[in-house]
C-alpha cells in the first residue's frame, strides 16, 4: 500500500457553516477523513496541518513554506505522494507557483471544494478520496503539480476558476483536461 501524506491549509473543503455565510478552514481534515473510510484502502494516509485558512489570506510565505514541505517529503523514502487541500479562490496561484518551482518525481495532487464540509452533499470527501487516488497511480509522477475537481484531472500550469457557484469551477481553457 502506498504511503500518501495529505497536507491540508484550509478552504472551503475544510468549511463550516450554513449556505454563503460558512467560514473557510474550520474542520480538521482527520474529520473528513472519517466520513470516507474505504479511502484507507487506497493508502495508508499521514496528515499534515500546515494551516487552516480561507486561501485568500495565503502569503508568499505559506508558498514558500509548502514548496520547503512538499520538497523534504520528496527526500523521505517512506512517502509515495504527496495530496494538498487548497481553497479554490487562490487554489490556481498556488498550484501554478508549486509546479513552477517543485523539483520532486512524487506525484503531488491539489485539491479542495466548492461547497463547505457541513453542506449537504459537500464535495469535498469525493475530492479528496479522488486526489488520494491519483496521487497513488505511477502515472502521477514525473507530472508537474496535478488537481483533481469533480471527476476531473487537471495540470497545475493551466488550471483556472472559472465558476464561483459549481462543484466543477474549474478550466483549463483550449488545453482540455488531462
Ligand atoms: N474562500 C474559499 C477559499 O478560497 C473558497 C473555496 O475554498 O472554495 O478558501
Amino acid at each position: 500500500m502506498k504511503n500518501i501524506v495529505i497536507i491540508a491549509t484550509g478552504g472551503t473543503i475544510a468549511g463550516s457553516g450554513i449556505a454563503s455565510s460558512y467560514k473557510a478552514g474550520q474542520i480538521d481534515v482527520n474529520e473528513i477523513l472519517a466520513t470516507i473510510p474505504r479511502i484507507n484502502e487506497l493508502a495508508s494516509i499521514r496528515l499534515i496541518d500546515f494551516c487552516q485558512k480561507d486561501s485568500n489570506d495565503i502569503t508568499e510565505k505559506d508558498w514558500l513554506g509548502l514548496r520547503s514541505l512538499c520538497y523534504a517529503l520528496g527526500c523521505d523514502k517512506e512517502v509515495d505522494g504527496i495530496v494538498i487541500t487548497h481553497g479554490t479562490d487562490s487554489f490556481e496561484e498556488t498550484a501554478y507557483f508549486l509546479n513552477l518551482t517543485l523539483d520532486i518525481d512524487k506525484p503531488v495532487v491539489m485539491t479542495g471544494a466548492m461547497r463547505p464540509a457541513t453542506a449537504t452533499s459537500a464535495d469535498g470527501p469525493m475530492n479528496l478520496y479522488e486526489a488520494v487516488a491519483l496521487a497513488c497511480r505511477p502515472k502521477a509522477k514525473d507530472a508537474g503539480v496535478l488537481a483533481v475537481f469533480a471527476d476531473t484531472i487537471y495540470s497545475g500550469r493551466d488550471i483556472t476558476k472559472t465558476n464561483s457557484l459549481k462543484t466543477n469551477a474549474f478550466d483549463m481553457g483550449d488545453v482540455g483536461m488531462l
